[in-house]
């Protein structure tokens, strides 16, 4: 069985952690490098991405999680760990930094201020038996692609999901909706990089 962390510094960790119960993984909480280190994947829950940068960073977490997602632990993003796994943001704030990871380029908050909150329908490709229940909240979306990142994803004719190798990453939370099948597919990636 697959250990999976997910990054405890700020955001719906907890959701996550029961997400992966769910998909049959063992989950815990990482917020220390000697804990990154023991886990096989992590998935960065969404909240906010400029703290999300600014603890890792705090938390001497950056460099080793570069390292590992380089190394090509899987790794899934929602939301603002969507933002923390693209290569370039297109309006960072000061001091904001990414991982990377997939070579995409984010805009924040892309679906605007009237819109900040909404759920729709989502077909993934990898996911069977119909759409994913989306939920969008203060959503990135991404404007462009490289030539290594696949699209999985779409609403509205912009890209809410990408994966590129053992890297996965929704701009909504399948994690606040109980359809586990997203999980289930990561937990499905880190199985076969094992
Ligand atoms: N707008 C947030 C950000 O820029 C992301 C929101 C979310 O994760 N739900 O980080």
């Amino acid at each position: 069985t697959p250990l999976i962390g997910v990054l405890a510094l700020q955001g719906d960790v907890r959701e996550h952690l029961i997400a992966l119960a769910a998909a049959d993984a063992v989950a815990r909480p990482v917020r220390r490098p000697e804990e990154l280190a023991e886990v096989d994947a992590l998935v960065i829950p969404g909240g906010e991405s400029t703290t999300i940068s600014k603890l890792a960073a705090l938390f001497g977490l950056m460099e080793p999680l570069r390292e590992r997602i380089g190394a090509g632990m899987p790794v899934y993003g929602t939301c603002a760990g969507l933002i923390m796994l693209a290569d370039k943001i297109l309006d960072p704030r000061s001091g904001q930094e990414t991982l990377g990871g997939i070579d995409m380029i984010v805009r924040r908050n892309a679906f605007g201020r009237q819109n900040e909150s909404f759920e729709a329908a989502v077909e993934v490709a990898g996911i069977e038996d119909g759409p994913v229940e989306g939920v969008f909240i203060r959503a990135p979306w991404v404007e462009s692609v490289g030539a290594r990142a696949e699209v999985i994803a779409e609403h509205d004719g912009h890209i809410v999901g990408v994966r590129q190798g053992n890297a996965l990453a929704t701009s909504f939370h399948p994690e606040l909706t109980g359809d586990h099948r997203l999980h289930a597919l990561f937990v499905d990636m880190v199985r076969a990089a094992g």
